[in-house]
């Protein structure tokens, strides 16, 4: 990794303090928060680069209500929480999924990794966002050939957009803001929706509608896409469908749908973990769950009151480092101490 990060060579077993599963905005601010306290992470993640919704899904967009920061990228605040975790040295296990959490017989953990790896912790925090999650795909024939070469859910970079083709598919704020976010860049932009009303925020859906007037995007209302046609994975054309039948081929280059995304806890579900609505439960007090010494923190938990922010995320990292330390240091007792008087252990050789 980029960010100096280690990344252990074979499956262990690995043992070390705390298991961070998932590598988005929050399970980064954890290993920074355990590393304050002393203890060691190691954080797997599914995906092959660490950052979470962040990485994956908006990069290039900027966030606004991370606290002193009035504007930054989320692939900026991504970079930066990588760095402030860096003095702790964390472990990465990317591009695998965590399949088994168990109790390893000793007052730890145990947990499995997809790629077959074993680690072994005091600790576990689930930082797994909202799981495993994947785009609703559309049901064309053919689809998976042209996946990653000129059909794409999601965006990381608009550049690979410039003087394309697209038709962009769907009607809420992800392909209502790429629309707006990428007319000016592509050649032409095609918008297809089954319906002339859009679930987007009414300010962005304005906004395309004036584009539209202006001959920038076309709008494809009310249809469906029905089918796709190309070679190699190279699209040429997308056709589309109304409900009464009428039939229409766009000649296009790229095919962007934004269906929303199709979440799924996955393994977690079967840990034995309390779950409400897909999200685990966990004491607002401490983020531990129902299973002692495992705690949720981020997207993945929930409480009363909870807000799905990343700021809130950062506040329940700290927590639940707090709470976990005596867990992972029975006996010992922890004074509270600010970062201004304890600096950051291994930053700048301190
Ligand atoms: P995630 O970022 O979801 O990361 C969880 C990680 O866990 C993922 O990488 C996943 O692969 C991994 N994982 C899950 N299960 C497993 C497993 N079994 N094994 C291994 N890995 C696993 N929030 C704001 O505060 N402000 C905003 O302006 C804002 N804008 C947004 C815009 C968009 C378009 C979207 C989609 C979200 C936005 N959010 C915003 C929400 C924000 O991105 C989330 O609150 C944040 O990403 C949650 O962080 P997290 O670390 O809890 O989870």
């Amino acid at each position: 990794m980029s960010d100096g990060a280690g990344a252990p060579a074979g499956t262990g077993p690995f043992a070390t303090d705390v298991a961070i599963i998932g590598a988005g905005p929050v399970g980064l601010f954890a290993v920074f928060e355990c590393g304050m306290l002393g203890m060691r992470c190691h954080v797997i993640d599914v995906l092959d680069v660490p950052g979470g919704q962040c990485a994956a899904l908006y990069p290039e967009k900027p966030i606004y209500d991370i606290p002193a920061w009035p504007e930054i990228t989320a692939e900026g605040l991504i970079e930066r929480l990588a760095e402030q975790a860096r003095p702790f040295h964390p472990a990465y296990h990317l591009g695998q999924r965590v399949e088994r959490l168990e109790e390893d017989g000793d007052g730890g953990f145990r947990l499995v990794t997809s790629s077959g790896a074993e680690i072994r912790a005091r600790a576990v925090m689930v930082a797994g966002g909202v799981g495993a999650f994947g785009p609703n795909r559309p049901p064309l024939e053919g689809l998976t050939a042209f996946e990653g070469k000129s059909v794409f859910y999601l965006v990381t970079r608009r550049e690979d957009f410039r003087g394309k083709r697209l038709v962009i598919a769907g009607g809420g704020d992800s392909a209502v803001d790429w629309v707006l976010s990428l007319a000016g860049l592509a050649e032409r932009v095609y918008v297809v929706h089954r319906r002339d009303k859009f679930r987007a925020a009414p300010e962005s859906v304005e906004r395309m509608r004036a584009l539209a007037a202006e001959g920038r995007v076309e709008l494809v209302i009310p249809y469906q896409l029905a089918g796709i046609e190309g070679k190699g994975g190279e699209l040429t054309a997308v056709t589309v469908a109304s409900l009464a039948g009428e039939t229409r081929r766009i000649e296009a280059d790229v095919l962007l749908p934004f269906f929303g995304l199709a979440m799924n806890l996955g393994p977690i579900a079967r840990w034995g973990l309390a779950i409400e609505h897909n999200r685990i439960r966990a004491d607002p007090a401490t983020l531990e769950t129902s299973r002692p010494g495992i705690f949720a923190i981020g997207d993945i938990a929930v409480y009363p009151g909870k807000l799905k922010l990343i700021l809130s995320g950062f506040a329940e990292a700290a927590m639940a480092a707090h709470a976990a330390f005596a867990r992972v240091r029975p006996g010992e007792a922890l004074h509270f101490e600010y970062s201004t008087t304890k600096g950051v252990p291994g930053r700048d050789g301190g």
